[in-house]
């Protein structure tokens, strides 16, 4: 049993981590949270207010002050190594935290998800210590000359608000060079998956990160713990993934206090396949950048646009392997599908399914609810569905979904493709699968978007610069770029 989730009456507590203590909120108010695949409780989380925001608050800009303010870039990094190590430790735990909380497949948390986690406190444990510096030789009218240089201080109090689609993997992202950088984090999980950023707490106690550095406060996003969040003064920048209008409410929330924000948005990702392409590598990459997480990836594929001559065939592959993806229970080898988060997002996805029929799409596969027997049948399942025939104005080729779910269309030529893969207000991925390299690299830079892979889908270097363009983001984070949010630039004249 841990520190952070108590037993009693066979359900888990998830408490707050708040200066270095798990707590619960000033009036015992909490809420419920079910895993999807079946329904059942999983248990009840702490609903965070303005007090416990309050509290957060005061910690963390005290910790700025204290111990945690005073090391060295190098003390810093290895602590961070420690936290990744611990979380490798407690591997079986966070697999377990986070397949409660999503009803995942285990293998994906196994070998994709809780990995990832560990690997990012790393990544930025390295990169931060190899910070490029820029320094001027200033001509002045005495010619004795100035020397000019640059330091890099953390901005101080993180808010992190994070969604349910990989709840460690997409916090870590941010918690980790927010705090390679010295800066001081309040993380707001998602009310959907408050399992894993619990445990983080135990892990930072562990290690021995500094009291107040490292604060989750559970709870809801309006009128709850998230919007407090972004309206607290004591807040110097927030870092958000979630959904575009729920960025556009951030941004309101903190117009007034002028403060820096790092978006990473929703995304209504192309697919485009010409017929010179290794056919079998781009229906594998598909069924992946479809279904993968049930559809839950921000960087999925729900457009996808083939050429013509290789239209029926890819069409006829994809429906083929979608109806070979087996939905079943987290922990059996056998599965291959989870379910969507919750029963409001089925119904939203459905919904779109009904939309899908009523504007006359072809259902080439799915379109409905699978039955699963026994202790699965109250989960939030969806089938994997495909569809053809719709015009690009069709709600399901403009809006995004984040279900298991794409349309197909055919297309004749690359500016046709290019204007229809950017006929969108998102910009955050797209995929491109040609041999023709010259070509590849003359589509990819055309198209609109964040990041483009070319003969691959989610082959991710953490180095590289990761956000969307348009309505997909603000900012990029990733390997250097990510010291740009979380460091303010000062700049040291010196005349000589
Ligand atoms: P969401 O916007 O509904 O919620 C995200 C977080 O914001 C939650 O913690 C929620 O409680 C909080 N929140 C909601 N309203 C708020 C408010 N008014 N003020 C402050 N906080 C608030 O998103 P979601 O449904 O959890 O996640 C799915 C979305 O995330 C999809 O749109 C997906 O594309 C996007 N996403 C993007 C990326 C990326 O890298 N671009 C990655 C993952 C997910």
């Amino acid at each position: 049993m841990s520190n952070s989730a108590s037993n009693q009456s066979s359900t888990v507590q998830f408490r707050h981590f708040i200066d270095g203590s798990f707590c619960d909120s000033s009036d015992n108010r909490t809420f419920l949270k079910r895993n999807p695949a079946d329904n059942r409780i999983v248990g009840h989380v702490a609903e965070g207010g303005r007090s416990e925001i309050d509290r957060a608050v005061q910690a963390s800009r005290t910790a700025l002050e204290g111990p945690w303010g005073k090391m060295s870039v190098e003390e810093r990094s290895a602590l961070l190594y420690k936290v990744a190590d611990e979380i490798t430790r407690r591997f079986d735990d966070f697999v377990a935290a986070e397949m409660a909380d999503t009803g995942q497949p285990k293998s994906m948390m196994e070998h994709a998800f809780i990995p990832r986690g560990a690997a990012n406190f790393k990544i930025f444990a390295d990169v931060v210590k190899n910070v490029p510096n820029e320094s001027f030789q200033t001509p002045t009218p005495d010619g004795a000359g100035a020397l000019n240089y640059a330091i890099r201080v953390p901005k101080g109090v993180v808010g992190v608000i994070c969604p349910w689609n990989a709840p460690l993997l997409l916090m870590t992202w941010k918690v980790a060079p927010a705090l390679a950088c010295g800066n001081t984090v309040i993380v707001k999980p998602s009310e959907e998956t408050p399992g894993t950023a619990t445990l983080l707490g135990e892990v930072m106690s562990a290690v021995g990160i500094p009291d107040g550095v490292y604060n989750v406060v559970h709870g809801f996003g309006k009128d709850s713990a998230g919007e407090l969040l972004t309206q607290h003064p004591g807040v110097d920048a927030i870092t958000f993934t979630g959904e575009t209008r729920t960025g556009a409410a951030i941004m309101k929330a903190g117009a007034d206090l002028i403060r820096d924000v790092s978006f990473e948005l929703g995304g209504k990702n192309a697919g485009v396949i010409f017929a010179d392409c290794d056919f079998d590598a781009a229906v594998d990459s598909a069924v992946r950048s479809v279904f993968l997480n049930c559809g839950q990836v921000c960087l999925g594929t729900e457009r996808l646009y083939v050429e013509r001559p290789i239209f029926d065939r890819f069409v006829a592959a994809l429906k083929d392997r979608a109806e070979t993806l087996k939905p079943g229970h987290p922990e059996a080898k056998t599965t291959t599908l989870g379910p969507l988060i919750s029963q409001e997002h089925r119904n939203k996805v459905l919904s779109y399914y009904e939309k899908a029929r009523q504007e006359g799409a072809t259902v080439v596969t799915g379109g409905g609810v699978p039955k699963l027997e026994g202790e699965l049948a109250e989960g939030a399942w969806v089938e994997p569905t495909i569809w053809t025939g719709l015009p690009e104005t069709a709600a399901v080729v403009t809006e995004e979904i984040f279900g298991p779910c794409c349309h197909i269309a055919p297309f004749d030529s690359e500016e046709e493709v290019i204007r229809r893969a950017n006929a969108t207000e998102y910009g955050l991925s797209t995929t491109i699968w040609t041999k023709d390299l010259s070509r590849a690299h003359r589509v990819a830079a055309k198209i609109d978007v964040g990041i483009t892979w070319v003969n691959s889908w989610f082959l991710r270097d953490l180095r590289t610069p990761f956000g969307g363009s348009k309505q997909s983001g603000i900012g990029r984070e990733g390997g250097v770029h990510s010291l740009e949010f979380y460091t303010e630039l000062r700049n040291i004249c010196v005349k000589l």
